[in-house]
């Protein structure tokens, strides 16, 4: 497609937007580092950075080890009280020298691009995912998405170099027209990448919650008009500004599902730790309900009512297990714990992924297994659904057991065993439940860790040349850049 395509809303479609309301959101953000050198943050905020930390920040910054161009720093007004009480909080906010001690890492990682038919639209499974949106209220230091929210190049699977661009609702209901219509027309699948309908789009970015609400209906009804059977969108604002889940935005989702009842919608939401939504004491204690409950933090916990108390949205927390933010079993324990009681169920951990200075941040594999198994220890069978996963390039994979003994006779499995199962395939699903099992690295942050160790490969993770062969069969073209 060469040229940005317009799109028309229907009648319908133009009915639901002239009833969305768009207030102003004071977030109070402090962007950037600046507001601290100089000390123009207010007043309360200005010992955020201790003056060992700012010196250290001072020193590195306009060189190769600058923590700003890696990833832009952000917090709003909400998230440093929370974070002025909790280490874990303040470690996922703050900039720090270390994460730019190593900056070795992928600028795609999982050669997502490879998966971009059109701008801005990650077609994987079943599902899309866009980026409708290159920036949060804040930044987690983290970020997966840095190369998107830091405005990085990233070479294409053509060869060609640009920034990610993002999803516009023409190009993306059109591409998402024209691919169920050749799925219908060929008996369910499609002829060459044998994927089925596109029915669930995953609005992210970036994060969706940053538009205006009118902006979120109009991608809404566009990609129900185009035929999506589910919409998710992606969002850390319940822990950085959960006001926005106000009274004009649920107006907006409510008007919505009486327009188009058919459609599923699920908030996915991003805490990491239960020091985002608890309240805590003096001591620093959580503090307790009459019935001996955690409490939520009001704000909180009067968002999350409105949302989950419409029944017909399913909320799901998914997070990344990262170093020294929530590589703890007891805070993750209480976590999950604390979620599902409202409601929120507790989809999935992530092991980090090789972002550009991934060493900073991801803990080992088998690692992340274990603080994710301990935390699951005395949680009730509703509680403790999560899995945890790691986003192969040949799709998303579960890390389903690490073992401690050897297998009597199995070479490299002396030291036990990891066992990797495959939850989905980007392209079609036919590895679905197929296993690797290498042994044991404590060592290993990714799969190339376990090259040298690999015992039962079903599922081909380690069959390089057969994933450089379904990278090539991977339809690709790439659109517009449309941001
Ligand atoms: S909320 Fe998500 S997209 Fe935004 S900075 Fe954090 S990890 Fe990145």
């Amino acid at each position: 497609m060469s040229e940005r395509a317009k799109y028309v809303p229907t009648v319908k479609e133009q009915d639901l937007l002239d009833t969305v309301e768009n207030p102003r959101y004071d977030r109070q953000i402090i962007n950037g580092l600046n507001p601290f050198f100089e000390d123009r943050a207010p007043d309360d905020m200005k010992g955020f950075y201790s003056s060992d930390e700012m010196a250290a920040l001072l020193t590195i910054r306009g060189t190769d080890r600058d923590v700003e161009s890696r990833m832009p720093v952000k917090i709003t007004r909400h998230y440093f009280e929370l974070a002025r009480n909790s280490k874990s909080l303040q470690r996922l906010v703050k900039a720090s020298p270390d994460e730019t001690l190593d900056l070795q890492g992928a600028e795609d990682p999982g050669y997502q691009m490879d998966y971009s038919p059109v701008e801005g639209l990650l077609h994987k499974y079943e599902m899309g995912l866009m980026y409708v949106i290159s920036t949060c209220s804040a930044h987690c230091r983290f970020c997966y998405r840095e190369e998107l929210i830091a405005r990085k190049e990233v070479e294409r699977q053509d060869g060609t170099v640009a920034k990610k661009g993002l999803a516009q609702i023409g190009e993306v209901t059109d591409y998402i027209r024209a691919h169920n219509e050749i799925v219908v027309a060929n008996g369910g699948i499609h002829p060459e990448s044998g994927r089925e309908k596109l029915r669930e789009i995953l609005l992210s970015g970036g994060d969706p919650m940053v538009l205006p609400n009118s902006k979120i209906a109009a991608w809404f009804a566009a990609l129900a008009e185009a035929g999506v059977e589910s919409i998710r969108l992606g969002t850390k604002e319940m822990a950085f500004y959960p006001d926005r889940f106000d009274d004009a935005f649920l107006s907006m989702i409510d008007g919505f599902h009486d327009a188009y009842p058919d459609v599923g919608f699920r908030l996915m939401v991003h805490f990491n730790h239960p020091d985002e939504f608890l309240e805590k004491g003096a001591d620093g204690e959580y503090l307790s309900n009459a019935n001996g409950t955690l409490k939520w933090v009001d704000a909180t916990k009067q968002a999350m009512d409105r949302v989950v108390s419409r029944g017909w949205i399913s909320v799901e927390n998914q997070t990344p297990i990262i170093k020294g933010i929530n590589d703890d079993p007891n805070a993750l324990r209480v976590m999950q714990r604390a979620l599902k009681r409202v409601g929120v169920e507790n989809h999935y951990f992530f092991c980090g992924r090789d972002i550009i200075a991934y060493k900073a941040f991801n803990v080992p594999i088998e690692t992340a297994w274990n603080i994710l198994n301990e935390s699951q220890k005395g949680l009730s069978g509703v509680e403790n659904h999560a899995r945890l996963s790691i986003t192969h390039y040949k799709g998303k994979t579960e890390v389903a057991a690490v073992t401690n003994e050897p297998i009597p006779g199995v070479p490299e499995s002396e030291h036990g065993v990891v066992i990797f199962k495959i939850l989905r395939n980007a392209a079609a699903a036919p590895d679905r439940g197929k296993v690797c099992i290498v042994g044991r690295n404590p060592e290993a942050l990714w799969f190339d860790d376990y090259a040298d160790r690999v015992i039962y490969d079903e599922a081909g993770l380690f069959d390089y040349s057969r994933v450089e062969k379904s990278r090539a069969e991977v339809p690709v073209t790439i659109g517009a850049v449309g941001d």
